[in-house]
Parts: structure tokens; C-alpha cells; sequence
């Protein structure tokens, strides 16, 4: 397994459908996560998790998704592509 970079490249670019059981263990999910028909939440879709900090840490990292549980470093594809500093400052600078 390859060792993670702690880059938050992965909080950044999948997406993450929480199932009901995610959401009973960390109900902050439901708040900032939109409603799916078939009984999920969409958390992220290809843009950075609401739960991603700038220290590109875990907010809810104790009761995080199962999907994000799951994931191995390894796993990753976007391994120490770092893009979320650049999307941070793109943020910055439409809001000046
Ligand atoms: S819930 Fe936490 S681990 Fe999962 S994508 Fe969001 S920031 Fe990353
Ligand atoms: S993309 Fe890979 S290296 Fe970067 S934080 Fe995620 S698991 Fe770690």
C-alpha cells in the first residue's frame, strides 16, 4: 500500500453517496448533503467534500462515510495532484 501524502486530493475528486447508516452516525451528513432518491446522499460529486478542511483534514473523520472508510491510499488516482490549494484561491479570488 502506497503511504498517503495527506494531500486531500481524494476528498476532492469522488464522489461520495453516504447510505442511511452514515447518516445516523453522523447526522451533520444529511445537513450539507443533498437528498437521492434511491435512499443515499450525494456528499460530493467531483469537488471538494464540505467536510474537507484547510488543513485538508477530516471534520468528521471518527464518523466519516463508509465509502471514505473504506478507501485505501493506494486506491487513490489523483495521488499528490494537489489541486485543492488552487481551488481554495480560485475561490478567493471571485469572491474579491
Ligand atoms: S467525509 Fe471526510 S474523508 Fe470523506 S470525503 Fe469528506 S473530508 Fe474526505
Ligand atoms: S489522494 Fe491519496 S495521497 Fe492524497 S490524501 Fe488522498 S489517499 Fe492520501
Amino acid at each position: 500500500m502506497k503511504a498517503c501524502l495527506k494531500c486531500g486530493e481524494c476528498c476532492c475528486r469522488f464522489i461520495i453517496e453516504p447510505h442511511l447508516a452514515d447518516v445516523k452516525r453522523e447526522p451533520r451528513i444529511a445537513k450539507v448533503a443533498k437528498a437521492l432518491r434511491y435512499g443515499r446522499w450525494r456528499l460530493a460529486c467531483c469537488d471538494p467534500c464540505p467536510f474537507l478542511k484547510l488543513d485538508k483534514t477530516c471534520e468528521i473523520y471518527a464518523t466519516r462515510p463508509s465509502e471514505c472508510r473504506d478507501f485505501e491510499p493506494g486506491d487513490c488516482w489523483g495521488y499528490g495532484v494537489n489541486t485543492i490549494d488552487k481551488w481554495w484561491e480560485e475561490q478567493e479570488a471571485d469572491q474579491e
